[in-house]
């Protein structure tokens, strides 16, 4: 694969590939933007099926982070790690090890986290090589599960799409379907319940159906059929490219918000969504409850602070509605724009400094 060519690369400021013979680390450190702070971006491990899908998966994860902590507004840049390997079996204490001596290497440049192959548990041992860890257990003085924040992001954001389109109408017998029981999908039921909404839900797992079911007398449907739901908002909190040719002109929902990354199969789906007139709350922005979190571990953890900034994100998808409207163009593009406009002033300031 060439790197620097490839349409992912996409002005990445560093590639770092890490490898220990002892433990078997084979991983890749992606820093795409440091120009509003050093870059945040949790650490990935999966089986991939080859080294070309790896880079591009630590290329495109760490681009959408420095979109992600600008549209946040946190003083933090864009990265993103993989570790290539099976997370169930090669996944040791010395292996983590090996990443946290990799990271360290950078000087406070990456700050890791936990994401998709890898918990709160390992970054006690990433811990034990770099203080450039975030997203530790309370009592290694981090605040735990971020997922809480999280749904309360996604929360803010169906509200501002629910308030923008529907006239104030509230929460209280809005019909929404969650795809994903999981820790996201979960939460959120449980804050829309409060709210009065009623919930369809679907995942692969039974259980966390059954569970859901019985929590909050929502309506279970199978996992293909909850793009046929009958309800004013689809919440996607499963897995990514799920908007796409076949899905979007299923939905009878007029609203998607949910914390699943990457919802868009395609840039171009966005539009696709715009045309047939339903109205998208941005992913990376909604989703974005907890980087926020994490990221507080920086300064002292602060719970009250940190829900009041993932509050805000209701004003940060108004505006990013108001100004799709404006400027006539879908909301991920819009949502793109500010973000882009907001490294890009840093960039230019830190050039001209
Ligand atoms: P999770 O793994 O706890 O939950 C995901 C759930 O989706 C699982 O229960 C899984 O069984 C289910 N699922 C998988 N395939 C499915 C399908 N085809 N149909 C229906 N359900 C399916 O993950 P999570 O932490 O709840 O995150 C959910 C999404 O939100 C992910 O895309 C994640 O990247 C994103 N996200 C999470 C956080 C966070 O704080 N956890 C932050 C930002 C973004």
């Amino acid at each position: 694969m060439s790197l620097f060519s490839a349409q992912d690369f996409d002005e990445h400021e560093q590639v770092v590939f890490a490898a220990d013979a002892e433990t078997g680390l084979r991983a890749i450190i992606a820093i795409h933007d440091t120009s509003r702070g050093p870059a945040l971006g949790g650490c990935r491990m999966w089986n991939y099926d080859s080294e070309d899908e790896a880079i591009r998966d630590a290329l495109r994860l760490s681009r959408g982070m420095t979109y992600k902590a600008a549209i946040a507004n946190l003083s933090l840049g864009g990265g993103k790690s993989v570790i290539i390997g099976d997370p169930r079996s090669e996944k040791t204490p010395d292996l983590l090890r090996a990443m946290g001596r990799a990271v360290e290497n950078l000087k406070g440049r990456y700050i890791i986290a936990e994401d998709v192959g890898t918990g709160v548990e390992d970054m006690t041992h990433i811990r034990k090589e770099t203080r450039h860890v975030v997203g530790l257990a309370p009592d290694q003085g981090g605040s735990g599960d971020p997922s809480p924040s999280t749904a309360l992001g996604v929360l803010m954001g169906l509200k501002a799409a629910v308030d923008y389109s529907r006239d104030g109408k509230g929460l209280s017998g809005l019909r929404v379907a969650v795809q994903g029981m999981g820790h996201v999908g979960f939460h959120l039921c449980r804050y829309l319940a409060a709210e009065g909404a009623d919930l369809v839900v679907t995942d692969i797992r039974e259980d966390l159906v059954a569970r859901a079911v019985k929590a909050f007398g929502a309506t279970a449907v199978g996992a293909d059929e909850i793009f046929d739901a009958d309800v004013d908002v689809f919440a996607p909190c499963a897995l990514g490219a799920i908007l796409d040719d076949d899905t979007i002109p299923r939905l009878k929902a007029g609203i998607v918000a949910g914390s699943a990354n990457n919802q868009l199969a395609e840039a171009r789906h966005g539009d696709a969504l715009r045309e047939r007139g339903i109205l998208y709350a941005p992913d990376y922005v909604i989703n974005a409850g907890g980087v926020i979190q994490v990221a507080s571990e920086r300064e002292g953890w602060d719970r009250d602070q940190v829900t009041r900034k993932v509050k805000g994100l209701y004003d940060t998808v108004l505006g990013i509605l108001q100004r799709a409207d404006r400027q006539n163009v879908s909301t991920s593009l819009a949502a793109d724009r500010i973000a882009e406009e907001r490294f890009r002033s840093h960039r230019a300031t830190s050039l001209a400094a």
